[in-house]
């Protein structure tokens, strides 16, 4: 058999709704909490195998290809070059050659092989495309590159969730550019950004670029692409005609007005044990104090004060912990604690979220501490939580909170200046300006994530190049990541409605369906197979619902999986010549003769891969 025409029936025959893997089902799965992930296992699109794993099914795996496809032609037409890096990586590069084995921490997946050999699951590729430039390149006139690859990447996230959005193995298109100048850096990372751009608007996603902070990747200066929905884990902090639009984490606020001068304040009275039994979070003691108390306590009143363990570049030049004290209803912004507190203390290396395992072993008391604690600290206050008032805070043991809370008396008096601070440490919350504007907060999921890395990866991996005077210099770093599935995820989340997904044609996994009605009807059967095999034949992605199903599944099951657009034969409108388009968004199915289907489906199809549905 000729292997041209064994791979064309091959391919008619599998885009068969009763040859494929299909399990659409009706009912609401109860693990899933948000719309995505009921309709990606509604849709038969994805079944879990563990907690955040997944398997595709060949639907599912059929629109992830489509998206990968649209990054790797935006990638390819920006120059960069597509290689393919192992999954399995020596841990020395992240050990001895970055040190990024201890940021990781326990999101890291490692393993030892059989000769004792530690091992990363790969999270991302720094380590080893910088190895092989540092290897390969080593003129100016080798520069720019930019390498990319589409892999799946491993990371043991705390919590998995929202179905593919936060798995622990994903797929990432992620590139890396490498130049010999700053200037030269900032174009690649233009080139990125432009390309960002086309792709999410060939994915037919909608989306909004916001300054970012950088992570574990290191680095300065990076932009999140995101696509604006409630579902989103992120928070958007931006002005009403968003010309500023940054992550939450990231986002600078004007200085807040705060009324009194801070640490002074009268006590509002005596210190006074509270029980307050199992209640560690704000919501719980407020609710507690209503409830069981009788009295009300808002959140605003409260101190809330999280525990973070600190590293000097000098061992031992100051305390292993910090407290940071923000009021209740406020936030924490870790990223805005080392900062704050290397301004009194420069020998500070690092300062993150402590272990509460390692935190409770010190003597903390979990969910119950506050300032005033007898153990060795820095104690950073947000200027909100400084002033007066009558602070509830945590009692230091278990079950315990306190009243009047006074910090002249509580902590000042107690410890030396160079221990206690006041700064900006929270997060921007309602009310707060920046250049006198007022801030607006709005959710987003982060699908893609563009950094200028500058040179922390090829100081570290000795990745240098000569330049033109002979000089060696390390190369400048960029570094781009897009999650695949999530864009998929985010597609569905952007748009679907009470019948299921409404896919971008780009992206769907089939564009068009096919639906015979009475298939026992014989000359049904022949127009629905003569119009599926020529819209195959004219190179379009389509779908035969030639299962023996009412119409009603039929039709439910095409508005679930969210075709864009179907064609249904059935065998009243055949016998008067006529067929019916319905695109997935249209209200009614119209009627062309039966002879202009395909011509009229091919218009429709243009028009929709043409046009993202934004
Ligand atoms: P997040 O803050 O959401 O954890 P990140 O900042 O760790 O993301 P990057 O390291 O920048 O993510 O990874 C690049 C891209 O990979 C992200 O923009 C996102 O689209 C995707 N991604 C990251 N982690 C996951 C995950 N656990 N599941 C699915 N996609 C992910
Ligand atoms: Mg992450």
């Amino acid at each position: 058999m000729h292997l041209d025409s064994f791979c064309d029936t091959a391919y008619t025959f599998a885009m068969r709704t009763s040859k494929l893997l299909i399990p659409t089902t009706r009912e609401i799965p109860a693990e899933a909490e948000i719309p995505s992930h009921q309709l990606m296992i509604r849709a038969g699109f994805i079944r879990k195998v563990a907690s955040g794993t997944y398997t595709y099914l060949p639907l599912g795996l059929r629109t992830l290809r489509k998206i990968s496809q649209i990054v790797r032609e935006e990638m390819d037409a920006s120059g960069a070059q597509e290689i393919d890096m192992p999954f399995v990586q020596p841990m020395e590069l992240w050990d001895q050659g970055t040190g990024r084995r201890a940021d990781y921490g326990a999101t890291l997946g490692w393993f030892t092989d059989r000769h004792g050999r530690e091992n990363v699951l790969t999270p991302t590729a720094e380590e080893v495309v910088t190895s092989l430039v540092a290897a390969e390149i080593n003129s100016y006139r080798q520069l720019p590159i930019n390498l990319y690859q589409i892999k799946t990447k491993y990371r043991d996230e705390f919590r998995p969730r929202f179905g593919v959005l936060r798995s622990r193995e994903f797929v990432m298109k992620d590139a890396y550019s490498f130049d010999a100048t700053l200037e030269g850096l900032q174009k690649s990372y233009d080139a990125m950004h432009a390309a960002y751009c086309r792709i999410f608007e060939r994915c037919g996603v909608p989306y909004v670029v916001v300054q970012a902070q950088a992570g574990e990747i290191g680095g300065e200066g990076s932009e999140e692409f995101m696509i604006p929905c409630d579902a989103g884990e992120d928070t958007i902090v931006h002005t009403a005609d968003n010309t500023y639009a940054a992550n939450i984490e990231k986002a600078e606020t004007d200085a807040p007005q705060v009324e009194g001068e801070p640490l002074t304040g009268d006590p509002t009275g005596e210190l006074e044990a509270v029980a307050t039994p199992g209640c560690k979070s704000i919501e719980e003691v407020t609710a507690y104090f209503k409830k069981k108390l009788k009295t009300k306590l808002n959140a605003k009143n409260m101190l809330k004060t999280l525990v973070l363990r600190a590293t000097w570049s000098d061992q031992g030049a100051g305390p292993d912990w910090v407290l940071a004290v923000v009021r209740g209803d406020h936030e924490l912004n870790e990223h805005k604690v080392l900062p704050a507190l290397r301004a009194a203390h420069p020998a500070l290396d690092t300062v993150v979220m402590a272990d509460e395992a390692e935190a409770a072993a010190a003597g903390f008391c979990i969910g119950y501490v506050s300032p005033g604690v007898p153990i060795s600290c820095l104690t950073v206050i947000d200027p909100a939580a400084a002033v007066g008032g009558f602070w509830v805070a945590g009692g230091n043991q278990p079950d315990t909170h306190v009243k009047h809370f006074n910090w002249q008396r509580e902590l000042v008096a107690h410890v030396s200046d160079t221990c206690t601070m006041v700064a900006d440490i929270r997060n921007a919350a309602e009310g707060d300006t920046r250049n006198g504007e007022p801030l607006l907060f709005s959710r987003g999921i982060e699908v893609g994530h563009i950094f200028q890395l500058g040179t922390k990866y090829s100081e570290a991996l000795d990745a240098t190049f000569l330049d033109e005077h002979g000089q060696e210099s390390h190369c400048i770093m960029g570094c781009y990541g897009i999650g695949i599935n999530r864009i998929f995820a985010g597609a569905i989340e952007a748009a679907h409605d009470e019948d299921g997904c409404i896919l971008p044609a780009t992206i769907a996994p089939f564009t068009v369906e096919v639906i015979p009605l009475n298939s026992d009807k014989q000359e049904v059967r022949e127009a629905a197979d003569r119009i599926y095999n020529e819209l195959t034949e004219a190179g379009v992605d389509v779908l035969l619902d030639d299962r023996d199903a009412r119409p009603g599944v039929k039709f439910k099951d095409a508005d679930l999986i969210g075709i864009p657009l179907r064609v249904v034969v059935g065998g009243r409108t055949l016998a008067d010549g006529q067929v019916e388009p319905k695109r997935r968004t249209d209200a009614e199915a119209t009627l062309v003769d039966v002879d202009q289907a395909v011509p009229q489906t091919l218009a429709i199809v243009k028009e929709l891969l043409a046009t993202s549905n934004y």
